[in-house]
């Protein structure tokens, strides 16, 4: 039997599906991940990008933030690939509970998924520090340098910074559909960014499938491991 042929085979008698992803799943749109040779942490900075995506380096260096957030992290122009697109296929036939994403890009709600849990956050969110008023994608576009508020507060885009807490609601509702689960996919994450890489532990069904295009520490835990492009793989399966 084929790998993919054992995929089909656990989606098939599976009756509650989550995805869990990365930012390898979106790769395949064009946009850059961490930790891959050509990501985002291999390109030469002077200061590395985990440290400018941090909490503390947003509150002192708003400037050096927005300038690597522009031109990294808004994307305006990208479009879901195969895999955001297949998902949401698989939500509408009604077998896929729940995507629990670290990506912050917003490519699943494009492609018309419904139940989406971002972990860390959403560059379509945005909001004022000091009088909480919100802002859209569109307003983040538009403005140069640091956006401020017309309150004089500055803007911060609702996505979770080295140093910050999850939100508390979307971990537990992500919990709870990976608790609930029977089959799981977990695919484009290196597994290595804490606390959202420990939620799939919570997971206590039959079927655990890795999709990665790189090995991934942990291959091991997997009922099947598959190694490939999970928008190549996820595109030969049947709703
Ligand atoms: P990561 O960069 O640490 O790891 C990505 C993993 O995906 C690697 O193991 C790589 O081999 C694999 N991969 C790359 N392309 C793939 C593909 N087409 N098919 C299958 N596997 C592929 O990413 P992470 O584990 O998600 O953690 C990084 C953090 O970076 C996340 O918290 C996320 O918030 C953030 N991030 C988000 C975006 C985004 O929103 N698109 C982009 C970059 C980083």
């Amino acid at each position: 039997m084929t790998d993919i042929e054992k995929l089909q085979k656990m989606y098939d008698e599976s009756s509650y599906v989550v995805f869990f992803g990365g930012a390898g799943v979106s790769t395949e749109s064009g946009i850059p991940d961490f930790r891959s040779a050509d990501g985002l942490y291999n390109m030469h900075y002077s200061v590395p990008p985990e440290v400018i995506l941090s909490h503390s380096y947003f509150m002192t260096h708003p400037e050096e933030f927005y300038r690597f957030y522009r031109d990294k992290l808004l994307n305006p122009d990208v479009k879901p690939n195969i895999a955001h697109l297949k998902l949401a296929e698989m939500e509408q036939k009604g077998k896929l509970k729940a995507v629990i994403t670290q990506n912050i890009d917003g490519l699943h709600e494009k492609a018309g998924s419904k139940n989406v849990y971002n972990l860390h956050g959403s560059v379509y969110l945005n909001h004022c520090m000091n009088c909480g008023k919100p802002f859209s994608f569109t307003d983040m576009l538009s403005c140069k340098g640091v956006p401020h508020c017309t309150c004089g507060g500055i803007i911060k885009p609702d996505v979770v910074l080295y140093e910050e807490p999850l939100n508390e609601s979307t971990v537990n509702g992500a919990v709870r559909h990976i608790m609930n689960a029977d089959m799981l996919i977990v695919a484009g994450t290196s597994l290595t960014v804490y606390p959202a890489a420990g939620l799939i532990r919570y997971f206590r069904g039959r079927n655990s499938v890795l999709i990665n295009r790189d090995l991934n520490v942990g291959d091991d835990e997997f009922s099947l491991v598959i190694h490939g492009k999970v928008g190549e793989v996820l595109g030969k399966l049947r709703a």
